[in-house]
């Protein structure tokens, strides 16, 4: 079975996207995953094919209709398979992390409604029991990039689509930790060199310098992953 992404978005032009290129896009191409954007304005039952409405009570912009963002969601869910979440993407959601892209990755696939304007109708998101996944504290105009964040995410972290070029369990968050620096050739460059370490051969004493670099970093510069992962476990 194939994972796969169903998008439900007014733009499915927007996709491939980014998706469509480097990592995941050859991963695409070899049918290691799948991509389905479905346009929620085919669901549009009036003449000006419109999805969203002015907001009750007031203010600006438009929301999207509950009945077109839940026909749209039913539709992706007939074509998803059973176990599959359906997220919103939204400001409110809960941050996405790597272990929130672990979890998915190893899962059947995504469901993934995009706002636009104001954002969706809460009726929809209550009765179709959405889970709402944010990328970050600061407003975009549309869930579509969100999208593809989430996705490029978990689609990495599928087997076979990140080769020997991207080591996945020692990179930031993996364990817990911000990875350590990186170096390759030239050996001197601007009156700046490798670290002679890393020059050895020695694998022990090279393991030791990046793990104490990690630390050093995390410490310094995300106090609360360090916090929260206390010393953890190598
Ligand atoms: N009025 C909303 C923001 C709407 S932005 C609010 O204040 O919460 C329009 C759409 O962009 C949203 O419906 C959502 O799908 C998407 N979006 C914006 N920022 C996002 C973020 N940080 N993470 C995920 N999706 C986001």
């Amino acid at each position: 079975m194939t994972w796969r992404a169903t998008v439900l978005t007014l733009y499915p032009e927007m996709f491939p996207g980014v998706l469509g290129l480097s990592l995941a896009g050859k991963a695409l191409g070899e049918g290691k995953w799948e991509l389905e954007p479905i346009d929620i304005r085919s669901f549009a039952t009036d003449r000006h094919r419109s999805v969203d409405d002015t907001p009750a009570g007031g203010g600006a912009g438009m929301v999207m209709r509950a009945d077109m963002a839940a026909a749209a969601i039913d539709a992706g869910r007939a074509g998803a398979v059973h176990g599959t979440p359906t997220l919103y993407m939204s400001p409110r959601g809960e941050r996405l992390t790597q272990e929130r892209a672990r979890q998915l990755a190893e899962g059947p696939g995504v469901l993934v409604l995009c706002g636009r304007f104001e954002g969706v109708d809460e009726c929809a998101l209550e009765a179709r029991n959405v889970e709402e996944v944010s990328i970050g504290d600061y407003v975009l105009s549309g869930g579509e990039l969100a999208a593809q964040v989430l996705i490029d995410a978990a689609v990495r972290l599928l087997p076979g689509v990140t080769g020997n070029e991207v080591s996945l369990d020692e990179e930031s968050f993996a364990s817990g930790l911000l990875e350590y620096p990186h170096y390759t050739r030239p050996r001197e460059w601007e009156s700046r060199s490798i670290p002679e370490v890393l020059l050895s051969g020695d694998h022990g004493k090279i393991a030791k310098w990046r793990r104490e670099q990690a630390e050093c970093l995390t410490k310094a510069r995300r106090p609360d992953l360090w916090q929260k992962h206390g010393t953890p476990k190598s």
